[in-house]
């Protein structure tokens, strides 16, 4: 089956009454017909077969498999949130004494993760410019245990190249851990590229509706059974049953809304170019933007993000965000409405002036997540707000 059907269909489990739509097993637990039957299960557990929704649950299940086969990858577990995701990836399979080498441009939880809680656990973290290759390899140590960066990073959609970093960190025997939200399920091809583990935040584009928070780890059937299972199922990140169930039904329309969402990003980061209010446009779908031939290798599209840069610094920000009439002001990304966002004051009000001078984020600078809406309106939307800038 191509992805497009995988989204519709894979991953289904029918109970004996054949409900056509999924199905929510709202259950923590599974009875089970005699003692022996109990005790069997804890000894091994087969598939689709259950002992207590912390380790496993239908619903979640049909999740998990549904996604394993848009990201091509062999097996999944579902998570709470995308930083339980992320969190699980490191930690289950990290030690005391373990080096890891991690991309500098974060989302502010990852980051907290390997500036803060890593090292109080003996980790030893290097942190690179992650579009910078030689600075990888010059971390790269014969104990570095893993790599991990942001495929493109928030909010300057900066890629980093997955199969050059995936090389080099494999000539270490290191695992490559990559945090895919923003280059999207849809267009990933991050395994193939040569990332072992791939997070998502489903809360993104997978929900893409703005109702759950919830995250996927994504690997080999042995990673994901043997280091990832045994920590989430007894530390507790594990999804819940209605939330998988929201976000099966988000995997079946992820392809049309982000293809959707993509090409409104398109027009409008095309719309806005040379924008006299406007110091710079970065989308990585427009041909000007410096790693646009690196984009096309590694996912083909710009995506559904469009970063603007005011020239009028904050004050112009915050014109244009109070003028816009259709797009909402939020920190969500990848929903179906657009929302825009002021990175220096609110996402990244944490980081000094220098830090987010180094990373990039003016105080002119917004970050836009496109949505579904008619894309005539946006633009229009856009535009007007930008000539109150
Ligand atoms: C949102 C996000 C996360 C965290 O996901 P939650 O579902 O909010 O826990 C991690 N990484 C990136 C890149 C994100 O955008």
């Amino acid at each position: 089956m191509k992805k497009r059907t995988q989204l519709v269909h894979g991953g289904t489990k029918r109970s004996q009454w054949g409900e056509l739509s999924e199905a929510i097993f709202l259950t923590q637990g599974f009875a089970y017909d005699s003692a022996e039957q109990a005790e069997a299960r804890f000894i091994q557990s087969g598939p689709d077969e259950y002992i207590y929704a912390r380790y496993g649950n239908p619903t979640v299940r049909m999740f998990e498999e549904r996604i394993a086969l848009l990201e091509g990858a062999e097996d999944g577990f579902a998570t709470a949130s995308g930083m339980a995701a992320v969190n699980g990836a490191l930690v289950s399979m990290l030690k005391a004494g373990d080096h890891v080498v991690s991309a500098r441009a974060l989302f502010g939880s990852c980051l907290y993760i390997l500036e803060t809680i890593l090292p109080r656990f003996g980790v030893e973290v290097t942190f690179v410019d992650g579009a910078d290759l030689d600075q990888w390899t010059a971390a790269l140590r014969p104990d570095t245990k893993a790599v991990f960066f942001e495929s493109m990073s928030n909010p300057t959609l900066e890629l980093v190249d997955i199969a050059g970093v995936s090389a080099l960190a494999h000539t270490v025997g290191a695992t490559v851990v990559v945090d895919n939200v923003f280059s999207t399920p849809v267009y990933s091809k991050a395994i193939e590229q040569g990332a072992d583990v791939v997070v998502y935040s489903a809360t993104k584009h997978i929900d893409g509706q703005g109702r759950t928070l919830g995250g996927v780890i994504l690997g080999t059937q042995e990673f994901i059974r043997k280091t990832v299972e045994p920590y989430m199922k007894h530390t507790g990140g594990s999804m819940s049953p209605f939330t998988a169930w929201v976000m099966l039904k988000g995997l079946e329309t992820i392809d049309l809304r982000v293809r959707a969402q993509t090409s409104t990003a398109l027009a409008i980061a095309e719309a806005v170019s040379g924008h006299d209010k406007l110091h710079q446009v970065i989308y990585p779908g427009l041909p000007e933007h410096p790693q646009h031939g690196l984009m096309l290798r590694q996912i083909g599209k710009g995506g559904t993000m469009v970063s603007l840069d005011l020239s009028g610094g904050k004050e112009a920000a915050f014109r244009f965000l109070n003028a816009l009439e259709i797009v909402l002001i939020s920190n969500n990304l990848g929903d179906t409405k657009s929302i825009v966002t002021h990175p220096a004051t609110t996402t990244h009000q944490r980081l000094s002036p220098e830090q987010r001078a180094s990373l990039g984020i003016s105080d002119g600078l917004v970050r836009l997540s496109v949505g579904i809406e008619d894309p005539d309106d946006l633009v229009a939307d856009i535009l007007q707000a930008l000539a109150q800038a």
